[in-house]
């Protein structure tokens, strides 16, 4: 069966067309821009030339559109007839306490996705833009919604429970969720495979270190805590984004810059984390080149960010009293061996080591402990797609 995920953002649209007979990717692309002059469609054929198709999208339907058309161009598409295209899978980012799985597509899932919008107001529309698109433009196919939180939902209350009033809870839903849902269970998938060993007793640690980063604990398979909260801003500091704060801050800020409750959140969201810090960017690459080339800031914004990396898997070992591995994925956990030494170094205590030759590896899986390490460290390239389109092939057969 082939299997088409879509990810949906307010301007921008990814997919990947995948054969779940091999659980490789046909096809995957990216429109850009939209509903904004400029619009783009990039199509990449899995064996053939990337297809540049510029047009007016000005909206999520006929991005879809262009999408399906260039999947079945006779030149550059890559299957004869959608026919082809057994389901379709969408990566939903708030399915609130809902769903704690991914699901079939129904009135119903929809309505319950509408009622998650205040928990994720940026997200879940175009999310939903791109359901409706789908449901719109392949009547009969169907449809499944994979979410980043629903892996989350197995925390206990004691770890998603903030120190606040329970009413608030009950009134308001605030609590933790969790993101990044599917790549950690996608790695904690494959750390087993590669350890060996079932879910089932495995204590993992699985740090997703990206643009946007979040460390998860893993116990028999399951997220018992995760450092991402109500929403994504919490628990790390990330490209631009501060994490965690003593909440007093951000009246003070608000103050002192004399910012709005939306602008405060917009700052703390965009103008932050390690951009903020290092002042050179929110790409660790610049800061890693800034750093060598000397800048006191970009030494200081890698060395709080490995820090609070090393805090939380401490934290999480407290957890899972223990731990059988730690995962590095996501573009920097995937890429940067510094960044990963950094991190190991001082975790002795854990029994993590790294092997420095092994740890050279990038983007490929690997285990990169030293013989004697009795915790390991592996990395392991994050598939967000193939998980989703797991997920939705593991729906469509149970029927
Ligand atoms: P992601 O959000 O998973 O795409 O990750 C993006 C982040 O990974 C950016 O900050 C990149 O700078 C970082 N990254 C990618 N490759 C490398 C690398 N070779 N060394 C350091 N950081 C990298």
């Amino acid at each position: 069966m082939k299997i088409l995920v879509i990810n949906c953002g307010s301007s921008s649209l990814k997919y990947q067309l995948l054969d779940m007979d091999t659980q490789t990717p046909i096809a995957k692309g990216l429109v850009e821009r939209i509903g904004l002059p400029g619009a783009v469609l990039t199509h990449r054929p899995a064996d053939g030339e990337k297809e540049i198709i510029t047009a007016e999208i000005p909206n999520h339907t006929v991005a879809i559109q262009l999408v399906l058309d260039a999947l079945v161009n006779p030149e550059y598409g890559v299957v004869k007839s959608l026919e082809e295209i057994g389901s379709v899978g969408h990566r939903v980012v708030h399915g609130g306490e809902k769903f704690a799985s991914s699901v079939l597509i129904t009135d119903e899932v929809m309505q319950a996705i509408e009622e998650c919008i205040e928990l994720a107001p940026l997200h879940n529309p175009p999310n939903i833009a791109g359901i409706e698109a789908c449901q719109k433009l392949m009547p009969g196919v169907p449809q499944v919604a994979v979410f980043d939180t629903a892996f989350h939902q197995t925390m206990p209350p004691h770890a998603y429970l903030y120190g606040l009033p329970y009413e608030f809870y009950e009134k308001y839903k605030i609590r933790k969720y969790g993101f990044h849902g599917t790549s950690h269970k996608y790695v904690s998938q494959r750390a087993a495979k590669m350890l060996n060993r079932p879910a089932e007793g495995l204590k993992l640690i699985s740090c997703h270190l990206g643009n946007g980063s979040s460390i998860t604990a893993i116990k028999d398979g399951k997220s018992i805590e995760t450092s991402m909260g109500f929403t994504p801003l919490e628990g790390l500091m990330m490209g631009t984004r501060s994490g965690d704060l003593d909440p007093a801050i951000v009246s003070f800020i608000q103050q002192k810059e004399n910012l709005s409750s939306d602008e405060v959140n917009d700052f703390l969201n965009k103008k932050c984390g390690v951009l903020g810090l290092s002042g050179v960017s929110s790409d660790f690459r610049d800061i890693e080149q800034a750093r060598d080339q000397g800048n006191y800031r970009a030494a200081l914004a890698l060395d709080v960010f490995s820090h609070d990396v090393k805090k939380y898997i401490g934290s999480y070992a407290a957890v899972l009293n223990g731990a059988d591995a730690i995962i590095f994925t996501a573009g920097l956990g995937e890429n940067s061996a510094e960044m990963r030494e950094a991190v190991v170094d001082g975790l002795q205590y854990l029994g993590a080591k790294l092997d420095l030759e092994k740890n050279k590896v990038r983007g490929k899986e690997a285990d990169i402990s030293a013989p004697e390490a009795t915790c390991r460290v592996l990395v392991i390239p994050t598939n967000e797609e193939l998980m989703i389109a797991l997920d939705t092939l593991d729906i469509i057969q149970k029927g």
